[in-house]
């Protein structure tokens, strides 16, 4: 039984949901300004036009931040322990917080080349993390 926190699926996410069961990683794009951006709005934050739509990332990118925890964040991520909270900076523009997965947490670099992997956690939700490339 997977026991740590699950993300709320409003009607609005619910594509970006969907289309990680499918292994597929979607961003949202701006026709007006060509931008991507990652969580799914809307309205573009960039120029504020509300004439997006998805589009599939190729799922390359590279550590932009991370950290390493070595405490876990509640009972049930103990057995994760060291894990990898990291924000990826997605070669379409965009920076997500995920993890990233490896058995070797002292070998990361800030600017490491990742590549996205779909951690499936219950039947309903997938969860987009990544691995070094
Ligand atoms: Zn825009």
């Amino acid at each position: 039984m997977y026991e740590k926190p699950l993300p709320v699926i409003d009607p609005e996410s619910q594509p970006y949901w969907d289309a990680l069961k499918q292994h597929r990683l979607l961003l949202k794009r701006c026709r007006a300004c060509q931008r991507c951006h990652h969580y799914p709005r809307e309205l573009c934050p960039h120029c504020h036009s509300d004439d997006v739509e998805w589009s599939q990332a190729a799922g390359g990118g590279h550590i932009y931040s991370y950290t390493v925890a070595r405490r876990p964040a509640g009972p049930s991520f103990k057995p994760d322990t060291p894990y990898v909270v990291a924000l990826v900076e997605l070669d379409e523009g965009v920076r997500m917080m995920t993890n990233i997965v490896t058995l070797d947490v002292e070998s990361l670099r800030i600017g490491q080349r990742v590549a996205v992997q779909f951690d499936d956690v219950t039947p309903d939700v997938t969860l987009p993390k990544f691995r070094p490339a």
